[in-house]
């Protein structure tokens, strides 16, 4: 069922309250290094704008110790001033969340107007889910907007507390939760075949739950990644020293029945002799890695057959990489998988953090379907799971 959205809200003259996630990556010197999460915000905040909206934004920002004096880098200082610029109208940052600096920049808004108030974390009652902490953010606005995909799988204050105590009518979702929302109900309920699923990443244990919620709506299942050598090694192939979860190998040898021909490995391996970037590499045909190496990405002739299947698939979910991609030696598998999905006509998604990262990192993120905000909300999804966030917003 789809949810109100904004546009189902009564906006002319109200205040709104608008979680968003502003949990952006931060240099050393705490300026914000990448506001892709600031842009994506960016549609709901123009619209409410534009419709008479006195905004009032909510975000998180890392994860503070609690106390705001001592934890200068998580303050929303730096991230209120990109906004500025982005949005290109002034920003008042305060440097509380329900104190009395909240409560006097709230009652002095004016429609246009823009308050980002400090780092929801900094209170204790955030995290615990708190309906008196959530009373008082829900005391400063009229109607409250979830645009934090990124922050929808966890049941903190501002996600769920907060929007249950508005009325349901003043409710929402944003626009990129929606197209979130959107993008994952094709994904899992009605995905143009044929279904491929890709999925790499450090750990087979991380995404057993993905795979068995995925096994059933997809027609292949490309297998990549550091997860490659516990399938490899449950069907009693030699790993060398590639990371193995040797305490997952019943798992895998599970999966690997459960799927069937769909479960496709890698038909060759980047293999090296040690895990930095000056290690010496070398390719090896076939599922056995030479004692004494890595094997730290899939090989060229994987990633011909991989781009094959991806390239004439009607959908594609991505999420893990196909080796360490950091390192520019291991990143030959990663790439060739982004610039199959760029070349693919079906609808392609990719998610996760590091995947989204490497996707943007090749330049190729526009010319997928869709990169995925929300890291791990993404990835519960997948799973099946839903989220109290959006239980506490009401079908339209
Ligand atoms: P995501 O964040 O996209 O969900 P993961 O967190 O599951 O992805 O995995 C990303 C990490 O997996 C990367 O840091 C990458 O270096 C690592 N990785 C992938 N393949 C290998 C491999 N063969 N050996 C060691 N590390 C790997
Ligand atoms: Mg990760």
């Amino acid at each position: 069922m789809p949810k109100q959205t904004i546009r189902d809200l009564a906006l002319d003259g109200r205040k709104v309250l608008v979680r968003v996630d502003f949990n952006v990556p931060q240099a050393k010197d705490g300026e914000v290094s990448d506001d892709r999460r600031i842009k994506a915000a960016l549609p709901t905040l123009r619209y409410a704008l534009e419709h008479g909206v006195g905004l009032i934004l909510v975000s998180h920002l890392g994860r503070p110790a609690g106390d705001p004096a001592g934890d200068a880098p998580f303050k929303l200082d730096k991230v209120a001033a990109r906004l500025s610029a982005l949005i290109g109208r002034p920003v008042t940052k305060v440097d509380d969340t329900v104190g009395p600096l909240a409560k006097a920049a709230a009652r002095s808004l004016r429609p246009g107007g823009i308050v980002v108030l400090e780092n929801v974390r900094f209170n204790q009652g955030e995290k615990k889910g708190d309906r008196g902490f959530a009373a008082e953010l829900v005391a400063l606005a009229d109607a409250y907007v979830n645009d934090a995909f990124g922050t929808c799988h966890r049941d903190e204050a501002s996600m769920v507390a907060v929007p249950e105590g508005f009325p349901p009518e003043a409710r929402a979702i944003g626009f990129l939760v929606e197209k979130e929302l959107q993008i994952l109900a094709t994904l899992l309920g009605d995905p143009k075949p044929p279904m491929v699923s890709v999925m790499g990443g450090a750990k087979v244990s991380d995404k057993i739950l993905i795979i068995q919620n995925l096994l059933p709506k997809v027609d292949r299942l490309l297998v990549g990644g550091a997860m490659t050598y516990t399938f490899l090694k449950a069907q009693g192939h030699s790993t060398g020293k590639s990371r193995v979860e040797a305490d997952r190998l019943d798992e895998a040898r599970h999966l690997l029945e459960l799927a069937g021909p769909k479960l496709v490995l890698p038909v060759d391996h980047l293999v090296a002799d040690g895990i930095e970037a000056t290690a010496k590499t070398q390719v090896v045909a076939g599922s056995d890695i030479p004692d004494g190496l890595f094997g730290l990405d899939i090989g060229p002739e994987t990633v011909k057959a991989y781009a094959k299947i991806i390239e004439g698939a009607g959908t594609v979910v991505w999420n893990g990489p196909m080796g360490k991609f950091e390192d520019e030696p291991f990143r030959a598998g990663t790439r060739g998988v982004a610039e199959a999905l760029a070349a693919s006509m079906g609808v392609t998604v990719v998610g996760g953090g590091e995947t989204a990262e490497a996707v943007e990192g090749f330049g190729l993120a526009d010319k997928v379907s869709h990169v995925s905000t929300g890291g791990g909300a993404f990835l519960e999804s997948l799973e099946g799971k839903t989220f109290n966030s959006l239980r506490a917003i009401p079908d339209r």
